[in-house]
């Protein structure tokens, strides 16, 4: 690596020259990319390089690969990963703001240049949202849902989520979301591990509830995601329209044929189980026993969306006890590991995720998108691990990492 630019400094024009390059769907060697004000100017083979890139920084990536920035489209900003969720919801607003603020930039230091949050503390996380567009703070891209949505009683009401009951009440809450300034709105549709006394495939809102949500979300024109574990609860989920289902270890084959047609994405999150089912020895007891209960259920419901041909897109659940925020890398790997090319994984971190939420801007690289990028020493097709080792990372062309 040659000369690169520190934090705050005007993005420059930048040369990546002879990489392979994954541009979010397939590989391509001796690439070169050109980058100039934030977007991507030019890419093609590294030989026909245009003459603009004369001026430019060169990025020495030989024997490199440049991917799209990573997308992590489920973490939860204001938890840092203890060992006790709920323990952790009790901090304040503000506290939780500063948590959030840290969590963020180390998203963005591991090669994660946009974040979808799946709910937080009052308006906190739409607020350091805003805070890092307006270029106060230094973030990853990042898509609030507020506060998540449950009912009276249900999973998460200790912690993320705000609790709402009835059609008109989900429909009133969708609006104090995107007032407060979320992107996207997530519903908790059943039980889950980290709430003591709810089981994980008790089925919360009604389909009428789930119904709302959704028509709302829609009708404003963001995502929604859906926790959802339990069979039913993600049925009907699913059949109202949801656009992700995020953990799904009860997905059947039937659900699974239904989502593959409807274009309904699965967010697995591995990461989230692994760190609950592999700390017995400082997790409450009763999220270890449900972790268990499913961990292999997960692990067949995975396997037949593969099967069933369903898109996958890369989430975390980072926030969750011993999933510390910038793990995308290592939920790549789990997906592998469960049964994913490395090629499709990648994707469900990049382009796939950008679907998912509706950024046509990001999530692969061509020209005239954002140069959210990232150069790796090794390629990650070849050995996922190397996620884990980013040498550059470019977020609106911006050079973020190394930090000079
Ligand atoms: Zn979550």
């Amino acid at each position: 690596m040659r000369e690169v630019g520190g934090v705050g400094r005007t993005p420059g024009a930048a040369y990546f020259a002879d990489v392979t390059l994954f541009d979010g769907r397939s590989v391509k060697q001796h690439a070169g990319v050109l980058v100039a004000e934030g977007r991507i100017a030019w890419v093609g083979a590294h030989r026909r390089v245009p003459r603009e890139a004369a001026g430019a920084r060169e990025m020495d990536g030989r024997g490199g690969t440049v991917t799209p920035g990573l997308i992590d489209c489920h973490v939860h900003l204001c938890f840092d990963g203890e060992a006790s969720f709920v323990a952790e919801a009790s901090v304040t607003e503000p506290y939780a703001a500063v948590k959030c603020v840290a969590n963020a930039r180390r998203q963005l230091a591991a090669g994660v240049t946009t974040v979808r949050d799946l709910g937080g503390f009052g308006a906190v996380v739409p607020e350091v949202g805003r805070a890092i567009d307006d270029g106060r703070v230094l973030g990853p891209r990042l898509i609030a849902s507020g506060q998540a949505l449950t009912i009276s009683g249900g999973h998460g009401w200790n912690s993320f989520a705000r609790q709402v009951d009835g059609a008109d009440g989900v429909r009133q809450a969708v609006r104090e979301q995107l007032r407060a300034g979320a992107r996207s709105i997530k519903i908790v549709a059943t039980g889950g591990v980290l709430t003591p006394g709810v089981s994980v495939d008790f089925t919360a809102f009604t389909p009428e509830e789930v119904e709302a949500a959704v028509d709302e979300a829609h009708k404003w024109g963001v995502p929604i995601a859906a926790h959802a574990i339990g069979r039913t609860g993600i049925a009907n989920c699913v059949r109202a329209g949801i656009d992700s289902i995020e953990h799904g270890a009860q997905i059947t084959a039937e659900i699974a044929r239904e989502m593959k047609e409807r274009g309904t994405f699965q967010v697995p999150t591995i990461s989230a189980l692994r760190g609950i089912v592999d700390h017995p020895e400082d997790v409450p007891p009763y999220a270890v026993e449900k972790g268990l209960q499913i961990i292999e259920m997960a692990q067949v419901a995975f396997r037949r969306g593969i099967r069933a041909g369903i898109r996958h897109a890369c989430g975390t659940d980072a926030g969750t006890p011993h999933n510390p925020h910038g793990s995308a890398p290592r939920e790549v790997a789990q997906m592998v590991a469960w049964g994913l090319t490395p090629l499709k994984a990648l994707a469900a971190a990049t382009s796939n995720a950008a679907d998912l939420l509706r950024i046509p801007e990001i999530g692969s690289v061509e020209e005239g998108k954002a140069a959210d990028l990232v150069l790796w020493d090794q390629n990650p097709l070849d050995d996922v691990s190397a996620l884990l080792r980013p040498a550059a990372v470019l977020r609106a062309g911006e050079v973020v990492r190394p930090t000079g």
